[in-house]
């Protein structure tokens, strides 16, 4: 059956200004990080995406190695594309990376010019793309000249393959000088995508957002669930199926006794707003407008549209706001730290 997306699905997000571009962002981005592999239903994967877009999330984001196997997510995605997405390619915004582990030797990974080059015509084909919209250096490389990591980008960027490049966990010095580099080729930095979240709160000591603010780059928090923690799902007990039952990133020992008390607080103060927690933990990494984006995951669509539905309310008084600091406390989740500086 053709796919219709919603006709008011514009009217049900709101859209926010990517740092100094001319790129206007949802306040809420999807991820294909998790789902999207051949350990899920393609039917899955296509009720999610359509879900997202009928409630007028346009951007969709992915990297060479979402998988399992790595590539698949990109493949998924393309077929959604083809069968049901063709005619709004122009209302999408498509972003995709490269920098961890993709193939076998020494090309396979990080921050050379022969990997990232590489890597996006690969990911374009998967895509079947001609070009992705935001074309990102998923990880520092401490052994790369950064030049030669932003060169790539700034070539990818001349040649069509992306119309915008972004950074991904660079820490604020590294970014500042990717950033520099980045504006004397002529291809200035569009986004940063750090993971941020109540429980994981690197992006605040590191005071990348004030970085970020000052260089006129946009922001797009990954984890803002941290991994689906924010949410009420693991208040009474671990559910079948969920992702702290898969291994791999959700490591054992996440839901320490601590965190839980946290996600409890946080839940029952959620409730008195009127929200759920995942609403909640969204419209906080989205406060003050200092982040452009919050990046969720998803398996299933009803998240998607409990998700979503946090630009109902996405604003806070002081007074929560400080009471967010005192009844919850940061967790040692963030998983991606050796990415920021190598
Ligand atoms: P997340 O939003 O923090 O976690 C998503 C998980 O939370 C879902 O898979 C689901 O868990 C649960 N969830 C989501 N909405 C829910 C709801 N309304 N109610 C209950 N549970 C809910 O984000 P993430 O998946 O960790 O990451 C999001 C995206 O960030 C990725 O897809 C990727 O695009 C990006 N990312 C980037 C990097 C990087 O290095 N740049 C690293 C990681 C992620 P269950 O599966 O258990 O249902």
């Amino acid at each position: 059956m053709t796919y219709l997306p919603a006709p008011d699905r514009y009217d049900r997000m709101v859209y926010n200004r990517c740092g100094a571009s001319g790129l206007l962002l949802p306040a809420i981005s999807l991820g294909l990080w998790q789902n999207f592999g051949h350990d899920t239903p393609h039917r899955t994967k296509q009720a999610i995406c359509r879900t997202a877009f009928d409630h007028g999330i346009t951007h969709f984001d992915l990297a060479n190695n979402y998988g399992p196997p790595p590539g698949a997510a990109e493949e998924a995605f393309g077929e959604l594309l083809r069968t049901d997405f063709r005619a709004h390619r122009d209302e999408l915004i498509i972003s995709t990376k490269a920098g961890y582990r993709m193939w076998d030797g020494p090309y396979g990974e990080m921050g050379g010019r022969k990997h990232l080059i590489s890597s996006c015509d690969q990911s374009l084909k998967r895509l079947g793309l001609d070009y992705v919209d935001i074309f990102y250096s998923h990880r520092f490389d401490p052994d790369t000249p950064l030049e030669e990591t932003m060169g790539a980008l700034a070539e990818i960027v001349r040649s069509g393959r992306a119309l915008y490049v972004g950074l991904s966990s660079y820490n604020s010095a590294r970014t500042r000088d990717a950033a520099a580099i980045l504006k004397d080729l002529g291809v200035p930095c569009l986004i940063h995508q750090p993971s941020y979240s109540i429980l994981n709160r690197w992006v605040e000591r590191d005071r990348l957002r004030e970085t970020l603010g000052e260089l006129g780059i946009g922001s797009i928090a990954f984890s803002p669930l941290a991994q689906g923690m924010l949410t009420s799902k693991y208040l009474k007990g671990v559910p079948d199926g969920s992702r702290a039952t898969k291994g791999g990133p959700f490591r054992d020992g996440f839901l320490t006794e601590t965190a839980l008390q946290s996600i409890r607080n946080l839940n029952a103060m959620a409730e008195e707003r009127g929200q759920t927690l995942a609403q909640m933990a969204i419209a906080w990494v989205l406060r003050g407008g200092g982040i452009t984006t919050a990046l969720i995951g998803a398996s299933k669509p009803q998240q998607v549209i409990d998700c979503a539905g946090a630009v109902g309310n996405l604003t806070f008084t002081d007074e929560e706001l400080a009471r967010i600091d005192e009844i919850s406390s940061e967790e040692d989740i963030n998983i991606w730290a050796q990415s920021s500086e190598g």
